[in-house]
């Protein structure tokens, strides 16, 4: 039952060869059985996810239907979940139980989805490995010693390890794409505004988007689905109608016009890995579509541009947890300062602490200018480059990321080495674009992901190119020897 996708689930589902119930129930006593070897879930709850499927059940029972209506999902523990741990990875966190649904989980808990549990991620989502969870690193189910990407690492394990089929996931700056090239999936990172961030707690507001973690890109249609669309909630969210993005899969690639910026196989990508993305270049060419060389010129300033506003963003949001009213109060707080200051010591992590310093500096008087302003003439740079490089083309196709998924602890000395593989990844969050990884091959027995940027809510694009070219490969099929 475990390797069924989403589509494969819900006609299943549809047919009445198994029940939500009987789904769920197998999904929980293999997550029991093989979590322990990944440590993917922070919290489970098969309490709700036997009720919601007894729910579903019932629903379909009296003549409902719907792809999502009894398919067991998780969601990344960002995503607030009434009278549910909501941990965000952190120890600051770790006794918070939401007092409300996040707009993603209460749509999807109404269109018949079943939450098996919340998943592992990097503290605060800071962070492209998973190791910075207070509740400890998630594992690679391709390859025990290696990191899975983050900072959504275990919404990507579990489901790469087909302990569920499908997750939400977080992408700041590649925390959905990354995990996804990582372990062998198909992430979507939708146009900023598309899918709502009420209840999904923030780490920098204007480049956060959450989004779907699934196999293949017709399973992330099906969520994307049941996750996107307007909320007033939200003043970011964007009013547009919400198209048919399962209908929007089986369009020709006939004359798609697909750009290679060249900036993107410079030194520091590995060879191996842009050979894998030729290849798979060649492959849509098969399938009709036109390739043209682009430029992306301002790509080499992103990641300092980045670094600058997520950490400036981060030190202004989490000023909210201050002991006082969330999470974790330290003992026997001498004065007010001295509350503040403990809770904040002892309840974040070094990763967190340490962004919190960097933003804090950066939007500091007399250093405003000289970093936080600039990066974002930066960032609008970037987004220039992108409007431009439109007008010619429909698609950019390039790699995910720079490195195949690297050893747990081989990055924790030296934070800018990890922040550098987030090359490919951050540039669609500055310009607010949407971006796809799809798988596109091996090295050394690890993923490797392809990555797709289209325009503006062009999701349904992503998705047609992808679920073309998932047609023509068998990549995405691969699974992980002992899952
Ligand atoms: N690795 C990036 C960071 O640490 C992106 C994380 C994310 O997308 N949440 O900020």
């Amino acid at each position: 039952m475990h390797h069924m996708t989403l589509a494969e689930i819900a006609r299943g589902l549809a047919d009445k060869k198994f029940s939500s119930e009987e789904l769920t129930k197998a999904l929980l006593a293999r997550i029991a059985q093989l979590d322990p070897q990944l440590n993917s879930f922070i919290s489970l709850t098969e309490e709700l996810a036997l009720s919601q499927a007894k729910a579903a059940d019932a629903r379909r029972a009296n003549g409902e239907s719907g792809a999502l209506l009894g398919a067991p999902i998780a969601h990344k523990d960002l995503f607030c979940t009434q009278g549910i741990r909501t941990s965000c990875g952190s120890k600051m966190l770790d006794n918070f139980k939401a007092p409300y649904d996040a707009t993603v989980v209460a749509k999807l808990a109404a269109a018949g989805a079943v939450t098996l549990g919340k998943t592992n991620m990097d503290e605060f989502a800071m962070g492209s490995a998973n190791e910075s969870s207070y509740y400890g690193a998630v594992k690679n189910p391709w390859n025990l010693e290696h990191v899975p990407g983050g900072s959504s690492g275990g919404s990507a394990a579990a489901v790469a390890a087909r302990l569920l089929p499908a997750a939400t996931a977080t992408d700041t700056g590649g925390s959905i794409r990354q995990p996804a090239a990582f372990t062998n999936l198909t992430g979507l990172k939708p146009t900023y505004g598309r899918v709502s961030r009420w209840g999904m707690i923030a780490y920098a507001s204007s480049l956060d988007q959450g989004g779907p973690l699934a196999r293949t890109a017709e399973d992330c249609a099906i969520l994307l689905q049941g996750m996107a669309g307007f909320d007033p909630n939200d003043s970011t969210s964007i009013d547009e109608p919400v198209p048919d993005y399962s209908a929007s899969l089986d369009g020709s690639l006939q004359g798609l016009r697909i750009g290679v910026p060249k900036e993107y196989f410079g030194a520091g990508l590995d060879p191996r890995i842009a050979e894998l993305i030729h290849n798979s270049v060649k492959e849509l060419e098969k399938l009709g579509a036109v390739i043209k060389e682009i430029s992306l010129p301002n790509m080499q300033h992103a990641i300092p541009a980045y670094y600058v506003i997520a950490p400036a963003e981060a030190s202004s949001n989490l000023s909210r947890f201050d002991g006082v009213r969330f999470g974790y109060r330290c003992e026997n707080p001498q004065n007010l300062i001295d509350l503040y200051k403990r809770s904040r010591g002892e309840g974040f992590g070094a990763e967190v602490q340490r962004r919190i310093m960097v933003g804090a500096y950066a939007l500091s008087a007399g250093y405003y200018d000289a970093y936080y302003l600039k990066a974002q003439k930066i960032r609008r740079l970037v987004k220039n480059d992108f409007m431009a490089a439109f007008n010619e083309v429909d698609i950019i196709l390039g790699p995910t990321t720079p490195n195949p998924a690297w050893k747990l602890g081989a990055k924790n000395s030296d934070p800018v080495a990890e922040y550098l593989e987030d090359v490919y990844t951050i540039t669609a969050n500055l310009a607010g674009l949407p971006g796809l990884s799809m798988p596109a091959g091996f090295v050394d027995g690890l993923p490797v992901g392809v990555q797709l940027l289209a325009p503006y809510f062009q999701e349904g694009r992503l998705l047609n190119v992808a679920h073309q070219y998932q047609l023509n490969s068998d990549w995405h099929t691969r699974t992980p020897t002992g899952f």
